[in-house]
């Protein structure tokens, strides 16, 4: 089925469970059809979305939304965002050192309330990586004066689920990159290694790890599908690969190239060597074929483009390993002796899993390159 041009909110309930099962979730279907029904008349989630170490960008791409936009997710879906850093209009007053008003007046006590349990945490989405330096205080980050590493530790004991969405709250991203001092770390895993700030034990309440969406930005159907998932299928919906990510939207045996508009003239073996020329970027730079996303049967900005199809060279920000093991993002892998940390030749010659079996064709045209030399 064709996600691309659903708008989730129009559909009927029938349909909603095509849907659903195409998502794979037939089970799920079978067993929890009349809470489905419920769920979609009377969905009530509360959730508070936190960032720390970030641009703002995910929330950006989020408002962006367009099938369905951000109005029709919280009105049809009975979304209820209750904190968000960068939307709220109020933030904390205080008088004489104390915080004033009431939690409908005041950010900082409607996060308080959340935090204590006062009020269902539904779904906790952390934007932005979580900073551990200096010394273990956090305070290379704060919100309201508040280390962000206690925020996000607290609101995680009382979350339902928690969902991680960019490259830097899922993996560590930008600010955890090669040179970081700040000691900067994703939800669950730090780039490839499970562990990061909660720890590779952690569940939400309802039994699920942290959800992670990456990508710099993610894309708002990935978020806004995936926030669905949770309210009507209490989590059953969401089936996750060995790095937390939704195989729907990252399936583990399929890379971007695949897909890519631009493929034809790779198979032809037109290979751009600037910028502009029209043709394939693999000798730009381009990652699209170690990265696993449907940017290139999704699209972005409403359908309608993304990267490799306006020209940029895929930076494989859908990978954990992205920023370090995905760059020099514009020299050809040709070039590269390592990529997402492995060894060029060895992923050439050795089959190592699904990542490695889309790269280790192209490696083989880097070999069979060098010896025509
Ligand atoms: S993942 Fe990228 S777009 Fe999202 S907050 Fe981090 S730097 Fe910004
Ligand atoms: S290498 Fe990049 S630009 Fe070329 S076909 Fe593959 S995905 Fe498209
Ligand atoms: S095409 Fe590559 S760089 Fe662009 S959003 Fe998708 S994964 Fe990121």
């Amino acid at each position: 089925m064709n996600f691309k041009s659903l708008d989730i909110t129009k559909l009927d309930r029938r349909t909603f469970l095509k849907v659903a099962a195409a998502m794979g979730a037939a089970t799920f279907i079978g067993t929890y059809k009349a809470d489905i029904v419920k769920a979609l008349e009377l969905s009530d989630t509360n959730i508070v979305w936190l960032e720390g170490a970030d641009c703002c960008g995910c929330s950006e791409s989020f408002l962006n939304a367009a099938y369905p936009d951000v109005i029709q997710a919280i009105t049809r879906l009975g979304i209820y965002v209750g904190y968000h850093e960068t939307l709220m209009m109020q933030q904390g007053v205080f008088v004489d050192g104390r915080l004033v008003g009431t939690s409908e007046l005041n950010s900082e006590l409607a996060l308080e309330e959340y935090m204590t349990g006062k009020k269902p945490l539904d779904v906790l989405v952390i934007e932005g990586s979580i900073a551990d330096g200096p010394e273990g205080s956090g305070m290379y980050t704060t919100v309201g004066g508040h280390p962000f590493k206690e925020l996000v530790e607290r609101c995680a004991k009382q979350a339902s689920y928690v969902v991680a969405i960019g490259s830097c709250a899922t993996y560590g991203g930008i600010p955890a990159a090669k040179g970081s001092v700040t000691g900067n770390m994703g939800a669950q895993f730090l780039q490839t290694a499970k562990g990061g700030f909660l720890g590779a034990n952690y569940v939400s309440k309802a039994g699920l790890p942290v959800v992670n969406i990456p990508c710099c930005p993610a894309h708002p159907d990935w978020l806004t599908l995936t926030l669905a998932s949770i309210i009507i299928g209490k989590g059953g919906l969401i089936e996750l690969d060995r790095y937390n990510r939704p195989t729907v939207f990252f399936p583990p045996d399929y890379t971007i190239h695949e897909n890519c508009p631009r493929r034809g003239f790779y198979d032809l073996g037109q290979l751009d060597t600037e910028f502009a020329e029209g043709h394939c970027l693999w000798k730009l730079g381009c990652k699209a074929p170690i990265t696993h996303a449907d940017c290139a049967t999704r699209l972005w900005n409403a359908s309608v483009n993304m990267c490799t199809q306006a020209g940029s060279p895929c930076i494989g920000c859908a990978e954990p390993v992205f920023p370090d093991g995905t760059s020099p993002f514009y020299v050809g892998m040709e070039m590269m002796s390592t990529l997402a940390g492995v060894d060029i030749d060895t992923i050439a010659k050795v089959a190592i899993g699904a990542a490695a079996v889309g790269v280790g064709a192209h490696a083989v045209r880097r070999i069979v390159m060098k010896e025509n030399e």
